[in-house]
């Protein structure tokens, strides 16, 4: 008889064992403002005529695992500069995956494990990754107004001499775009040893990028994706990067891993880009007035966002969500995620009603 505990105890690895897996609350009959999803679809005709366009997609067929033509199109139509290619990820979290996989060491290799750098608060998936694929994590917290601490992340690249650093640009869960002389600065510092990451999650809001600077660093990667942009369905991001480090992540990329619907999808949504591109402006006309709406309210910290969501600092945060909850309101409680976010939350920027709404509650909590 097969002891199933005795099993897992001799087959799992310490860390996952101890570990828990990404928990995502139930959202059914809420107003789901915790994931910086899009909240408007595609206009209807739009959507029948990519609904004919799935129906001929062949479900019988492996996707072309080159995804020559789409990549076209992402080359095409989102910055990426001339002689520039980019691989395709199951969302940029399977990318984060590809890039630590790629850059874990093995023990054989004699030089230690390798490191993953980021400041924190960051994105939790960085640390996660760099755990699963067998990589230290070093966090450098940020100054209080959530700004890179540029001497202190030069000093733990010179420390660390991590092989990954990943910059998200703007920053998740603070919302702010960190100063670009700073990123510079630490690309710089990691030369010829360490490869940053720009994670351009939320690029369609903040509408700032490194992409067109990706010539002047080779060892600067350039990571986006479909979701925040209204497609976080279909689960498609991309990295851009100089060739030669491309051919490297393309060899841990597993070969089919976008399937045939979502290229059909990302496809289809790139041709009309305008469309979702005039969401996005939506979206953060609606972030100026949510913003200025909460600077108003007494007791109200609001931070700057340049992406689809707002980090604002209550009196408490636990009150406060715990109101939203009754209220059916779903944001996200990042107090306990770091110091510098003690009583902070993170509400997703929406329609104009489901913001009313938010902030209806949000008063009524404070
Ligand atoms: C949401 C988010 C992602 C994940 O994007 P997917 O493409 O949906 O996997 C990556 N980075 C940051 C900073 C994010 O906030």
């Amino acid at each position: 008889m097969t002891d199933i505990d005795k099993l897992i105890a001799n087959t799992i690895r310490a860390d996952v064992r101890a570990g828990s897996s990404y928990k995502v609350p139930d959202s059914i009959g809420y107003v789901k403002l915790d994931a910086m999803e899009n909240p408007y679809q595609l206009p209807d005709a739009l959507r029948a005529e990519l609904g004919q366009r799935l129906a001929d997609a062949a479900l019988n067929r492996y996707p072309v695992p080159s995804y020559e033509t789409l990549k076209r199109r992402i080359r095409a139509k989102l910055g990426v500069p001339a002689g520039y290619d980019v691989i395709l990820g199951n969302g940029s979290d399977e990318i984060i995956s590809i890039l630590t996989m790629a850059c874990a060491r093995q023990a054989g290799e004699g030089r230690g494990r390798a490191v993953t750098l980021a400041p924190v608060p960051d994105f939790v998936m960085f640390r996660r990754s760099a755990q699963f694929a067998g990589m230290d994590f070093v966090g450098v917290p940020l100054k209080a107004d959530f700004s890179l601490d540029r001497p202190a992340m030069l000093e733990a690249i010179a420390e660390h001499k991590p092989s990954l650093v990943f910059l998200a640009y703007p920053n998740n869960p603070t919302g702010n775009l960190f100063a670009a002389d700073d990123i510079v600065a630490i690309v710089e510092a990691l030369g010829d040893s360490g490869i940053a990451v720009l994670d351009e999650a939320y690029q369609p809001f903040a509408r700032a990028s490194f992409m067109e600077r990706l010539p002047s660093f080779p060892n600067m990667v350039v990571m986006r994706t479909l979701s925040k942009l209204g497609l976080a369905g279909i689960r498609l991001g991309y990295l851009a990067a100089a060739q030669p480090l491309l051919e490297q992540f393309d060899k841990v990329r597993p070969p089919y891993n976008v399937n045939v619907l979502s290229q059909v999808a990302a496809e289809f949504a790139l041709d009309h880009l305008d469309v979702l591109d005039a969401q996005a402006a939506r979206l953060n006309a609606a972030r100026a007035e949510l913003s200025g709406a909460m600077a108003a309210l007494a007791g109200v910290t609001v931070f700057p966002s340049s992406a689809n969501f707002i980090t604002v600092r209550v009196p408490d945060a636990e009150r406060t969500c715990a109101k939203l909850f009754a209220e059916k309101v779903l944001i996200k409680n990042l107090s306990k995620m770091h110091v510098l976010l003690a009583n902070c939350i993170r509400v997703t920027v929406s329609t104009p009603e489901e913001n009313a709404q938010f902030l209806n509650a949000l008063k009524a909590s404070l």
